[in-house]
């Protein structure tokens, strides 16, 4: 059988030459690059089992080859070398966690082959629970916190309501925005704890005593593997009562593929949560393989135009005919339409020129911390002066 091979990106050669004897002590043969191209070569060439990255370079290439590992979504253990301090390690390392990357080591350049000695002996028990872990400890810290995102209507920019969105207040690396470890999350297995985590302290602070004069929104994301959950209407719907909320100020977002893959059950949930007076937004359409069917038959109360349209929509003629289409289709069929991701003046004009009424986007306003709701929502539209 061939030898497992080690690959490293390394252009010290004492360092090399030293994980490579460490390496063929323990029955691996190894491959070492110099530059990005030659990395990217022996990764789909040389069928690595193992994977060693020099952070020491004066130019960037050991962030592209993370960034190029973490598109190829490679599953392989990765070992972080550098002779940075250990602070500067820890947030290299999380960095290319959170990219999905399956660090298994950040060490210093004086232990490196030590380390790498110890780890090829134990890769097969090296499990991918450790950030399965940190994520809960994060969670038990209360380091995963809810920001909230207002939703304006365009005509009189006020706003409506507001999004909640999952933030990591991660004492190193601070505040992490939900898309930088969703992905990670999911594969740890612990994104749906988080998710709930997020719904249920969302809706305490939102429906706060001091709150309940306050007529906007609340608008909460839920993943497809937590609507696919038996009990998801009934547990949503107790969080809202025992928040002292009302199902009419919730709005539920949820994305295509949670329609898609069960129908008929989504159906049910959707029709639950809807007689109930939780109102629906599929939310990024037009991202991926839209259905159209799915808006004739899901019962939505709201259509949430993705951001890549929106954002897009200054610089690209298409782009701008696409947002048009999709703008007069959700209103022919009676729904409310949001658009997301205005980040500039231009896209707030062409939005309102579409005859988009609702928007939401870094320029309408931030995501932003419980404290601040009242700034937000107290002169809020319709809400009580
Ligand atoms: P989403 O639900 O479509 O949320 C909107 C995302 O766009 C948020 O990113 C928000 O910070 C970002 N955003 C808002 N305005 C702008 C803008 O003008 N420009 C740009 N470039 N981005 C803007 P975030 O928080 O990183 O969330 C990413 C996705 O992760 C969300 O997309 C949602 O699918 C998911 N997510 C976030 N929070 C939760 C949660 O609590 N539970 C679940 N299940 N998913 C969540
Ligand atoms: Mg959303
Ligand atoms: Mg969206």
């Amino acid at each position: 059988m061939e030898a497992k091979c080690l690959l490293m990106l390394e252009t010290d050669a004492a360092t090399r030459r030293s994980i490579s004897e460490a390496a063929r002590d323990e029955g691996y043969r190894s491959e070492a690059a110099e530059t990005e191209e030659a990395f990217r070569r022996s990764y789909v060439f040389g069928n690595p089992a193992l994977i060693v990255v020099d952070m020491d370079h004066e130019d960037d290439v050991a962030s592209d080859v993370l960034r190029f590992l973490a598109e190829q979504a490679c599953p392989l253990p990765v070992v972080l070398v550098t002779s940075f301090d250990a602070t500067v390690l820890d947030a290299i390392g999380h960095l290319a966690r959170l990219r999905g990357l399956r660090i298994v080591g950040v060490v210093d350049k004086a232990e490196a082959p030590a380390h790498v000695r110890r780890l090829v002996r134990s890769v097969a028990s090296c499990a991918a629970g450790d950030l399965r872990d940190e994520m809960r400890r994060a969670l038990r810290r209360g380091e995963i916190v809810p920001r909230y995102q207002p939703i304006l209507d365009l005509r009189t920019s006020t706003v409506i309501g507001v999004e909640a969105l999952m933030r990591w207040d991660h004492g190193l690396l601070g505040l992490l925005p939900a898309g930088d470890f969703a992905r990670a999350a999911e594969d740890a297995g612990v994104f749906d704890e988080l998710g709930w985590h997020v719904i249920e302290r969302a809706l305490a602070e939102f429906f706060a005593p001091a709150h309940r004069a306050w007529s906007a929104f609340l608008s909460v994301n839920a993943s497809p593997r937590q609507l696919a959950e038996r009990g998801f209407a009934d547990r949503l719907l107790r969080a809202i009562r025992s928040a002292g909320g009302t199902p009419r100020r919730v709005t539920l977002e949820v994305t295509e593929s949670s329609s898609m893959e069960h129908p008929a059950r989504a159906l049910a949930l959707f029709g639950r949560l809807r007689s109930a007076g939780v109102r629906l937004a599929l939310d990024d359409f037009g991202k991926g393989y839209s259905s159209f069917s799915l808006l004739q038959r899901m019962p939505f109360d709201i259509l949430k135009l993705d951001q890549e349209f929106v954002r897009r929509a200054p610089t690209s003629r298409d782009t701008r005919v696409i947002l048009s289409t999709l703008v007069g289709l959700g209103r022919s069929l009676g729904l409310a339409v949001i658009a997301e991701g205005i980040e500039s003046s231009a896209c707030l004009d062409i939005a309102r020129k579409f005859g988009v009424t609702l928007g939401q986007g870094f320029y309408l306003g931030e995501p932003v911390a419980c404290d601040l709701l009242p700034c937000l929502l107290e002169g809020a539209h319709g809400a009580p002066a």
